[in-house]
């Protein structure tokens, strides 16, 4: 419809819309439903389009008279009517608006830009906030398809990168403010604070790498969840990650935890990797009562290593040589444990590889108690603690051939920790919220 349509004309033409195909339903009676959904969703279209410039009519030009003041002290003249497209999740909205200037100042004035709160963007918020959520699930281009095939209006790929990027700068800002308010201040964290103090909560920390900026570069993710009496995941989970260094980690980690009441959680285990900086976290910021275990995954997966250096891989004595250490492990029978692991150090073909584990399990004995953890129905880590880390950040930014910005490679597994810590639907709220606020 044409520039000076009225808005009674639109509506008109919409009800004629929805008139003729009702007409046309009630004619051809039989027709599948599948024939009648596409011909439903074609209308749609149709009247979206239509409300589109209904809406666009009813805001109108912004048209303030001939001349307006300007902020140097003269006046601005009206110099023309200038178009501008938006994108919003109904579809392109196009904007005729008045544009003013002042021959003094040289500054130009848009009513309408001012009272939308247009800044210089050509996309809604509710866009930016949905373009942000597809893009932390899948790689931009999949992404863009997938609202292509929902039926969505999106950006192109390269519109989606960029605003990713700005978007979440501003999102990484927000987190970074927030830890350091509480890292500082001891202001408690503003956001999605759990209702109730969870009778037992897992604690989980653990590093993957990413290949950013040229170079593989490790990435550290903490998370967080509440179990019941069996050591059974309850399905929430919180969770955290950052490429920025374990001091970074550790502030963001801490405000994760206050969150979660982490102090005053009656039963807490920790379940880490074994790397000395996830221990240094959980002593500093973990109430004494915690439990820490190796996290029994990586525990295997160091016997596996020692049984393939001397066995290969693929031998059954391999794989029954580990059976019987797990099991040493989970019945508590530790000196005949180490005594196994011992032994294979006092002959020189294996030395090396036996005392690289035998370290390690020196270095973490304090934290093998898995049968008291079982008996007391704790998880003691059978693979959360590795599919933590391949859920935040392994399924989306390890996939092969993939190369990433650091600050990208941030953005999304800040993202995807929202997501997967069931925040989403607040970030989005919270987001929108903003943006017609600062309007
Ligand atoms: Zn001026």
């Amino acid at each position: 419809m044409g520039e000076h349509t009225t808005v009674e004309a639109i509506v008109a033409e919409i009800g004629a819309q929805v008139k003729g195909e009702c007409q046309w339903l009630r004619h051809s009676r039989g027709e599948r439903l599948a024939t009648v959904e596409v011909r439903l969703l074609e209308l749609v279209k149709r009247l979206r389009r239509l409300i589109l410039d209904a809406a666009a009519q009813a805001l109108g030009t912004g048209y303030a008279g001939s001349t307006l003041p300007c902020e140097c002290g003269a006046t601005a003249r009206f110099v023309s009517y200038r178009r501008r497209t938006l994108l919003t999740l109904v579809g392109e909205l196009v904007l005729r608006r008045a544009y003013y200037w002042c021959s003094r100042c040289g500054t130009s004035q848009v009513p309408l830009d001012e009272c939308l709160g247009l800044g210089g963007a050509s996309q809604s918020p509710g866009i930016v906030a949905t373009t942000l959520l597809v893009c932390a699930l899948h790689p931009n281009a999949q992404a863009m398809n997938l609202l292509e095939e929902l039926g969505i209006p999106h950006v192109s790929v390269k519109e989606s990168q960029r605003i990713v990027l700005e978007a979440g700068e501003e999102v990484l800002g927000d987190r970074d403010a927030e830890a350091r308010a509480w890292s500082q201040e001891h202001a408690d964290p503003t956001e999605d604070v759990r209702p109730r103090v969870p009778q037992r909560l897992a604690v989980l920390m653990d590093g993957t790498t990413v290949h950013t900026d040229g170079d593989w570069h490790e990435v550290k993710v903490g998370t967080f969840y509440p179990f019941d009496e069996a050591g059974g995941a309850l399905g929430e989970k919180g969770c955290v990650a950052t490429f920025e260094g374990v001091e970074h980690f550790r502030r963001l980690w801490d405000t994760e935890a206050q969150r979660w009441h982490l102090a005053r959680a009656p039963a807490v285990v920790a379940l880490c990797d074994g790397s000395t900086w996830t221990w240094n976290t959980v002593a500093e910021y973990c109430p004494p009562h915690t439990v820490q275990l190796l996290d029994f995954y990586h525990a295997a997966k160091h016997l596996w290593k020692l049984a393939h250096a001397i066995w290969g891989e693929g031998s059954s004595r391999a794989a029954e040589w580990v059976e019987t250490q797990k099991t040493r492990l989970l019945e508590g029978q530790l000196e005949e444990f180490f005594a196994a692991l011992r032994r294979w150090t006092e002959l020189e073909r294996y030395r090396q590889a036996a005392e690289e584990q035998l370290r390690y399990f020196e270095t973490n004995r304090a934290r093998l108690g898995y049968a008291e953890a079982l008996a007391r129905g704790y998880p003691i880590g059978s693979g959360m603690v590795e599919a933590a880390c391949k859920t935040i950040i392994g399924l989306r930014q390890k996939q092969p051939g993939m190369r990433w910005r650091r600050r990208m490679a941030e953005v999304i597994a800040h993202l995807r920790c929202i997501y997967f810590s069931d925040r989403w639907s607040r970030f989005r709220a919270r987001w929108i919220e903003r943006a017609s606020r600062a309007a």
